[in-house]
């Protein structure tokens, strides 16, 4: 088949290898890709959240599927747009996308379909808002209604803080601050049957011992040796069906990747959020140890016959990903700086471009490579992942030095 992916990050690069390396795929072209990407795929320019711009190009080609990897597109209707032309697209309409593009909404959804999440207030006025935070009390959390990468959310302990954030915000969700360890569950589907994928954790801070402010993600790594066996199925059961009936109750189903944010508490997995595509860099390392052909389970979820889709087939061991911020990350990145190193095996490219002048590899975002590895246990992957990382140079650049080393170590409890 042709596939068009769309994006231009880690994520999408991860995808472009998944996609390149099933054998049903004879073309793939990637709008707008990135350096990385295309040395699996044909790159093609885009305006990726235009639904116009990409309907055509996948008429153009003559696609028989198209990927779409970010939230923004799906939020602004491309599936919609692709779906009309009558190709086959893996990501949800932009009503069902609504499930990230506002956290009031996936609230509401979680309380109709009674999903475990944190309590909440959806605030627009300063008043209403000082009166959730002291209701729950500290850590307080702030989150931005709308898409922010990622980056629209603050837990603190400093009232003050939390205050400033809600005030540069339109409209805030305000909740109650969940204790425990983080999981991320990525479950394809095509709005009526549902398939997980392995559950992996990421990290959030930009530093070591999840410290300083939130980032889109520094690494990640999976299987994940802390979790209880019946994680998945629970979840599956207590969050993932209900939302989904209740999706389809709304005249909206969800199909396409809904990424299910957990926090293990006291209580049980309860939801942190929901997103409506894979996440970064947890795709990284969770397609690294997916043996099922990519395009072949996304063209089933695209169709409607997942249920007819064989059980998916992993890769024994662990997968993990460290990333390589530029400079400057999460505050300010610094771009434009010159990469050597990065043409390995296992090096995954986010934010990277070729110079104009002389084509040379260098950083055009905040989070620039991840280096990927997978191997028979968590530790040898880890060693596997640094490895790559340290052979890169970027002037400037950061990482964290403690990505899966917590569950290597036995540190990871879920509290009882
Ligand atoms: P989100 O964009 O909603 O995933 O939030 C980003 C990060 O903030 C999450 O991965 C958590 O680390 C943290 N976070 C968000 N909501 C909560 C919460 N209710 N309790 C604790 N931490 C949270």
């Amino acid at each position: 088949m042709r596939v068009l992916l769309i994006g231009s990050g880690g994520r999408e690069h991860a995808l472009a290898l998944g996609l390149a390396a099933d054998p049903s795929v004879e073309q793939l072209v990637a709008a707008p890709g990135n350096p990385g990407i295309a040395s699996v795929a044909e790159l093609r320019a885009v305006d990726a959240v235009d639904p116009a711009a990409v309907a055509g190009l996948a008429v153009e080609i003559g696609a028989d599927l198209v990927v779409i990897g970010p939230e923004a597109p799906l939020v602004a209707g491309v599936a919609d747009a692709v779906r009309a032309k009558g190709i086959a697209v893996f990501g949800p309409s932009g009503a069902a996308a609504q499930i990230e593009g506002s956290k009031a909404f996936a609230k509401e959804i979680m309380t109709v379909a009674g999903v475990p999440t944190a309590r909440a207030y959806s605030c627009t006025d300063p008043a209403e808002v000082a009166r959730a935070l002291d209701e729950f009390g500290p850590p307080y959390v702030v989150k931005d209604d709308g898409l922010a990468a990622g980056k629209g959310v603050v837990v603190t302990e400093d009232r003050a803080h939390a205050l400033a954030h809600a005030a540069q915000c339109e409209r805030v969700v305000v909740e109650e601050y969940l204790a425990g360890p983080e999981v991320s569950l990525f479950v394809v589907t095509d709005g009526e049957t549902a398939l997980p994928l392995l559950p992996a954790q990421d990290f959030k801070r930009v530093g070591d011992g999840d410290t300083g402010p939130n980032t889109g993600g520094m690494g990640a790594y999976a299987p994940l040796p802390w979790t209880s066996p019946d994680l998945v199925d629970d979840v599956m059961a207590r969050v993932v069906e209900p939302t989904l009936t209740e999706m389809r109750r709304r005249g909206t189903p969800f199909a396409g990747l809904l990424y299910v944010g957990l926090a293990i508490t006291s209580g049980g997995p309860k939801v942190i959020e929901f997103n409506a595509r894979f996440g970064d860099p947890e795709t990284q390392v969770v397609l690294a140890l997916l043996e099922t052909p990519l395009a072949g389970l996304l063209h089933a979820a695209a169709t409607g016959t997942l249920a007819a889709h064989p059980p998916l087939d992993w890769r024994p061991g662990a997968g993990v990903a460290v990333v390589l911020a530029s400079a400057g990350y999460p505050e300010a990145a610094r771009t434009g700086d010159v990469i050597t190193g990065a043409d390995r095996p296992g090096i995954i490219h986010a934010g990277t471009a070729r110079r104009d002048s002389d084509g040379a590899l260098i950083s055009a975002g905040g989070r620039v490579l991840a280096g990927t590895a997978v191997g028979p246990d968590l530790e040898v992957a880890r060693d596997a992942a640094y490895a790559l990382i340290e052979g890169i140079e970027l002037a400037g650049s950061h990482h964290r030095r403690d990505i899966a080393l917590a569950a290597i170590e036995g540190r990871i409890r879920p509290p009882r």
